[in-house]
């Protein structure tokens, strides 16, 4: 499998910023790369189901992890404790779906999902979500329900927003 991250800043591994108008323009046009390629590349079911696509910075690595809806379904894909829980422990998403959406569904708990896998808090990301599809491609979508119960307050900032009560 390829390595579930890039940086921020091509080219300038290990270089980090915590300038948050930097942070926000550059992940949304790397996330828009990013969500371009998956467009051409996916196939079947993940294709046709595409919709939105999220990108998490770790300002402490300068690392830049990728996620789409409905990625946790994805092969070999590995669940991380924190958000999903093990034998032991309860994990961070809630239990039962906040919205029509299976929980785990969403391209932020996928995009952060690699971050932890990766060593990551949450407490240094920085999330942004765009819409994925042809007619509202690159807009920001706030995230749903369910990652407002989860991430808000514990990652550092969502240039997306929350969705509304
Ligand atoms: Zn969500």
């Amino acid at each position: 499998m390829s390595k579930s991250y890039s940086y921020l800043f091509s080219g300038t591994r290990g270089s980090v910023t915590h300038d948050k108008s930097v942070i926000k323009s550059v992940s949304h046009g790397k996330l828009k790369s990013w969500a371009k390629h998956k467009m051409e590349t996916l196939k079947g079911k993940a294709k046709s189901s595409f919709n939105t696509a999220c990108i998490v910075y770790d300002e402490t690595t300068g690392k830049c992890y990728y996620g789409r809806n409905g990625g946790y379904n994805a092969e070999g894909y590995e669940k991380n404790p924190i958000l999903f829980g093990d034998d032991t422990h309860e994990g961070i998403l809630p239990k039962n779906s906040l919205n029509k959406f299976p929980v785990g569904n969403c391209a932020e708990v996928d995009a952060i999902n690699n971050a932890l896998n990766d060593g990551a808090q949450l407490k240094n990301l920085h999330i942004t979500t765009i819409n994925a599809t042809k007619k509202k491609f690159g807009t920001y979508k706030p995230s749903c329900e369910n990652c407002k119960h989860t991430f808000k307050g514990k990652v550092k900032e969502n240039y997306s927003g929350w969705v509304e009560d």
